[in-house]
Parts: C-alpha cells; sequence; structure tokens
C-alpha cells in the first residue's frame, strides 16, 4: 500500500475561479449579446517587447549550430543575466548582492513553493490577510497549516495578519511570534504599499525574533513613488533575515515565457534542530541542483534582453499602459462615490463595496449591471470580505469602456 501526503487531503477545492467562471458562464447565456469585458484575472494582455523577442529569436537560432549551441546550463542561472540583474536591481539601488546569491527560475510561483524544502515543518507561519493564495495552500501542503477551522476561512496554526481599511492595510506586527512572515508589497490583492519605514519596522521584528521574511516583489516594477522600497535589502539588516522573491512575469510579460529569480543572502540567519546556525544559501544551492535543471538559454536570453536601454523604454512603456488603466478606473470609481485602494504604484485596485455588500453580492451586481468581471475579495482570505479586486492588466479600450458602464451605473 502506497500512503499520500495527506496534507493534500485537507485543501478544499480551490472553488474562487470556477465559481467566478459558473457565474460568468451562465450570465452569457441569458445575455448572449452582452459583451462581459474580464479586469478579474491577474494575467497580462500586452505583447512581449519586440527587444525580447529579437533576443529570443537571435537565442534560437545559436541552439541551431554546433559552435553556439547550449546543453544543460548552471541550475543557478547563467552569470550573463545574474550579472544584468545584479547592476539593474540592486547595485544601482545602492543594494550589495552577490552574483552567487541570485538563483533564477521558472517564475516566483515556482521558488515561493519550494522554499518550504528547507524549511522546518514545526515553524509557525504568518501570512497578511487578504494574500496571494499560494502562500496558504503551499503550507497546507507542507503540513505547517493544521487544520481548517469550522468557519472554512482560517488555518489553525497561521497567523492571521488582517489588512484592511481600519489599519490603512498596514498589517501590525504579531503578538504571537512568527517563524516566517510572508510580506508581499506592492501587494496582491490589495494594490497597497508599504513605505520604508514601515517595511524596518518588519526587518527590526524579524532580526530581534529571529524569525525569516519571504518577500514577494513581483510588482516592484509598479513603484513610482521614491518612498517605497523596491527590494527588502535597501532596508539595513535584511540580508541576514529575508529571502526576496522577483518575478518578470509583470514587469515583461514573461506570464507565459517563465522566468524569475530569488535571492537568498549568505548572511541570512537560518538554525538546524541543534540550533546551530546554517548557510542557508548553500542549503537552497543543494535544493536547486538536485531538484532542478535551470531555466532555457533561450528564455534567459529573452531576460537578458529587458535590461538593454531599448528594453527598458519597451518594458516601461508597457508598465505605464497598465498604469494609466489603474489610474482611470480609480478615478472613475472614486466619482462614483466608492471607496477605492491600491493601484498607485500596483496593478491591482481594491474596491471597498458599498453599503456592507458582500464580496460575491457585489461582484453579482457588476457582472449583472456593467457586464464586468472582477475577484471577490473574499477569495484571498477572511479580511478581503467586502472588498472586490480589479485589475489594471485589461485592454486599454476595455478599461475605457468599463469606465463608461461605471460612469452610467445606476449604483
Ligand atoms: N507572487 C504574486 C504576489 C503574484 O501575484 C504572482 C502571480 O500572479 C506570482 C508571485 C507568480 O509569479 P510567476 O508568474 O513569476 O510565477
Amino acid at each position: 500500500m502506497v500512503s499520500i501526503n495527506d496534507n493534500y487531503l485537507k485543501l478544499p477545492e480551490s472553488y474562487l475561479f470556477s465559481d467566478i467562471k459558473k457565474r460568468v458562464t451562465a450570465f452569457k447565456e441569458l445575455h448572449p449579446d452582452a459583451r462581459v469585458i474580464s479586469l478579474g484575472i491577474g494575467d497580462v494582455t500586452r505583447p512581449i517587447a519586440s527587444a525580447v523577442i529579437d533576443a529570443l529569436h537571435e537565442a534560437v537560432n545559436e541552439m541551431g549550430h554546433a559552435d553556439t549551441f547550449r546543453g544543460y546550463g548552471p541550475e543557478q542561472g547563467y552569470q550573463f543575466l545574474q550579472e544584468k540583474i545584479l547592476i539593474h536591481d540592486f547595485h544601482d539601488r545602492g543594494v550589495e548582492i552577490e552574483t552567487d546569491e541570485i538563483f533564477i527560475s521558472d517564475g516566483a510561483k515556482s521558488d515561493l513553493g519550494n522554499i518550504g524544502d528547507i524549511l522546518s515543518v514545526d515553524n509557525k507561519v504568518a501570512v497578511t490577510d487578504p494574500v496571494y493564495p499560494v502562500y496558504v495552500d503551499t503550507n497546507v501542503m507542507g503540513g505547517r497549516a493544521g487544520s481548517l477551522e469550522q468557519d472554512g476561512q482560517h488555518w489553525n496554526r497561521l497567523i492571521y495578519l488582517p489588512c484592511t481599511a481600519e489599519n490603512d492595510f498596514i498589517p501590525e506586527l504579531p503578538s504571537e511570534r512568527p517563524d516566517i512572515i510572508y510580506l508581499c508589497y506592492p501587494n496582491n490583492p490589495t494594490g497597497t504599499t508599504l513605505s520604508r519605514s514601515e517595511l524596518k519596522k518588519w526587518v527590526d521584528y524579524a532580526l530581534e525574533n529571529e524569525s525569516l521574511i519571504l518577500f514577494d516583489a513581483a510588482y516592484e516594477a509598479f513603484i513610482h513613488d521614491e518612498n517605497i522600497p523596491h527590494s527588502i535589502y535597501e532596508i539595513e539588516g535584511a540580508k541576514e533575515t529575508a529571502i526576496e522573491f522577483r518575478s518578470f512575469s509583470k514587469t515583461a510579460g514573461f506570464t507565459g515565457l517563465r522566468c524569475g529569480y530569488t535571492i537568498v543572502p549568505k548572511e541570512l540567519k537560518l538554525y538546524n534542530s541543534s540550533a546551530e546556525k546554517v548557510n542557508a544559501n548553500k542549503l537552497w544551492n543543494r535544493r536547486q541542483t538536485t531538484k532542478f535543471n535551470g531555466v532555457s538559454y533561450i528564455v534567459q536570453r529573452a531576460a537578458e534582453a529587458i535590461y538593454s536601454p531599448i528594453g527598458q523604454t519597451q518594458i516601461r512603456a508597457s508598465i505605464e499602459y497598465y498604469m494609466r488603466n489603474a489610474r482611470l478606473l480609480k478615478t472613475a470609481l472614486q466619482n462614483r462615490g466608492l471607496q477605492i485602494y491600491g493601484g498607485d504604484n500596483a496593478p491591482y485596485i481594491w474596491v471597498k463595496t458599498p453599503n456592507g455588500l458582500s464580496s460575491w453580492k457585489f461582484f453579482d451586481r457588476l457582472l449583472h449591471e456593467c457586464h464586468i468581471v472582477g475577484t471577490p475579495g473574499i477569495g484571498f482570505g477572511p479580511s478581503g470580505e467586502g472588498y472586490l479586486r480589479l485589475t489594471a492588466f485589461g485592454r486599454y479600450e476595455d478599461t475605457v469602456e468599463s469606465i463608461s458602464r461605471i460612469q452610467n451605473w445606476n449604483l
């Protein structure tokens, strides 16, 4: 008899996107002529920059010639890409990182899920609430979340850090000490950010309490405000206490191409069961070299092209395109008297439902009355109830059309 990892059976079906699909399908059957616009799912719509496509073509051609063909590459990623990351994402911001602290991967989701491999099952985990569901589900799978409580919303071994309008979406330091703290800024789903001084509070807390911060910076490219750090390592001491995850998915439209990276600093303080300090960088390297054979050469060449002057200009244009959508949506919703959060330094807009409507009730009204699909906030955790997420990743024309519908909405 072969036993499975029972933790997988604890996970409830992920109903959020299938429920949304069901409701949208039912609506379309009743109203076949309605043009439904989706501002729900967080995928990009802009094509990949031509500088990146050119680099891809060139790399593909190299693979077809005996003298330029590449087989297995370094599991940690090619140095040509690590060096670009090092200079542009860190040194230019005054952050000292070394190339062997950068691990190139096929995206942030894999690394966020896999990082649990090197962390004990006994660790207590804290998540902000609402939250990107991957942090919770991967800890359920890894046996760190305990069991689901009666309310179907909370896991009894997780520490929840509510982020709502009441605390301005700034999580309060926990009363119970967590070993691992997930922070995601700019935040998905709320689109809110942490200032340098707020992030410093968390780094100081983690240093004092010997906690590990898993910092997800997948949306850092959307930051405009000078006071908002792009990397947790801009905060003094963070290299002793944080791992940072980055993604090219939203930065450069790589959701289909797949590439990202993770920084595991050599100074990071993690301990074995005898309370002796271990080298986390070495541990992660061991994990990656055993279980991962690296990102394809052609994709790493494509990622490298993002950092060329023309690549930078082109990806910035797409980011600006999305942020224009965000601004337009935000203004239109505010003009209708709705409470809106996020959308300034992130491609997400977090809408407070009016008149105390539940997330799903507001979702239904938006679908039936404006033919717009959002994502109910409750799908991101208990503190998401009473909110709805809209994304700025739609086409400009669709965003403008959505706005005109919202303007004429009998709210
Ligand atoms: N982290 C956050 C907060 C996200 O919203 C997403 C994607 O939606 C990811 C990570 C995953 O990024 P990737 O496409 O690099 O796996």
